[in-house]
């Protein structure tokens, strides 16, 4: 069993004097075997949680536990915790097996015949049994990471935690090692807390992820409730891409009413909205669907600016009538829609998320 608990997780930095809070309070249980994703801009607090995890970094405030056991002051050698870096950290005068067998040979008293097997099997999980005598110097970039995860399996850590171990990596290498991590963790069941700012990565490996701003977490959810069912604005805006389109609005006689659009509201939504009055309107490109003429109280006229062929569908930029705003909408390539149509832009009242204006908290 390794669960791991951050219970109140708070870290200081003092910058001359001023005090930077990296990461402010911070609870997440993370369950045995749970692989949860990390998520966040830059500069959020993601690294700065992860060391403290690792024990890189003390904590400020708040308690870290694995199986119940309060973890702050252990060393990082006695946390049974491997971490992996995006910078891969192989040492380069040591050849594969050496580097993967170094850690065992310091920190335990495991014999050179359990050492030699172990470095073997992970070897093999990660199918780098042919470079184990090359020096990193000699390996591609995808290789030296897969040695460098080998180097954390072989250690049979209760915890892994990565560091944007994939980002060095080129796109396809990058998504073929991304379904082969998850599988690996999948067969080894080991909890894993994985660090990335990759929207793809965050959607699709983790069984949960915790979106970070600011130091603060907004949100600890499966990727699919995250962005289905987002708790505040900065999460709704942060998944997805293009990111949801977002419009002031002020609650007039049960209708939105925004600069560009007046959006009429069904009972059951406006009681949601427990009597704000002004709140933020937000909808996914993916949810708008452009139609040719307006049939409903939810279609506005807008015009193309510019269309991206992605292949299966296109992103498409376009403008109110009457106004300047532009918003975004994906549509199947198969809407013939070209620069300079003329449109209407059909935003269905089931698809919309509204925030309230101030704590940016959903409301609906
Ligand atoms: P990135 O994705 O860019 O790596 P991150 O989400 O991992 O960012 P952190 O590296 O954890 O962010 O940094 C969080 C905040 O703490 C930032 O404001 C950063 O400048 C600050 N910080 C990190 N390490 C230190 C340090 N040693 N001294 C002072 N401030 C620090």
């Amino acid at each position: 069993m390794a669960e791991l608990v951050l219970d109140g997780v708070t870290k200081y930095f003092d910058d001359d004097g001023d005090r930077i809070v990296a990461v402010d309070d911070a609870s997440i249980d993370i369950a045995d075997g749970e692989f949860l994703v990390l998520v966040g801009p830059s500069g959020c607090g993601k690294s700065t949680t992860l060391r403290m995890v690792a024990g890189l970094e003390t904590v400020s405030e708040g308690a870290l536990r694995l199986d119940d056991t309060v973890i702050n002051d252990r060393a990082p050698a006695e946390r049974d915790v491997a971490m992996v870096f995006q910078s891969y950290a192989l040492y380069p005068h040591m050849t594969v097996r050496e580097n993967m067998s170094f850690g065992l040979e310091e920190s335990t008293s495991m014999g050179d015949a359990e050492i030699r097997e172990r470095v073997e099997d992970a070897a093999a999980m990660m199918g780098i049994e042919d470079l184990l005598d090359r020096k990193p110097r000699e390996l591609s970039g995808g290789q030296q990471q897969r040695v460098a995860l080998g180097r954390a399996i072989v250690r049979d850590p209760e915890v892994f935690l990565m560091d944007e171990p994939l980002s060095n990596l080129d796109a396809k290498l990058r998504s073929t090692m991304r379904t082969e991590l998850q599988r690996l963790q999948e067969d080894l069941g080991v909890t894993t807390v994985y660090v990335t700012h990759d929207q793809t990565e965050a959607m699709t490996m983790g069984d949960r992820i915790a979106i970070l701003n600011d130091g603060r977490l907004q949100q600890v959810a499966t990727p699919l409730e995250a962005y289905h069912a987002p708790a505040n604005e900065f999460v709704a805006g942060f998944l997805g891409e293009p990111s949801m389109n977002f419009f002031d609005a002020s609650v007039e006689d049960g209708t939105l009413v925004t600069d560009q659009f007046d959006f009429p509201l069904s009972a059951a939504t406006l009681e949601d909205l427990d009597g704000a009055s002004s709140v933020r309107l937000g909808v996914r490109p993916e949810d708008i669907e452009l139609v040719d003429e307006a049939t409903g109280d939810h279609d506005y006229g807008a015009t193309v600016d510019v269309v991206e062929p992605l292949g299966n569908e296109n992103n498409v930029y376009l403008t109110f009538d009457g106004d300047d705003e532009t918003f975004t909408a994906v549509v199947p390539a198969t809407d013939a829609v070209e620069a300079g149509d003329h449109v209407v832009a059909r935003i269905p009242e089931d698809a919309v998320h509204i925030f309230d204006v101030d704590s940016g908290a959903a409301l609906h």
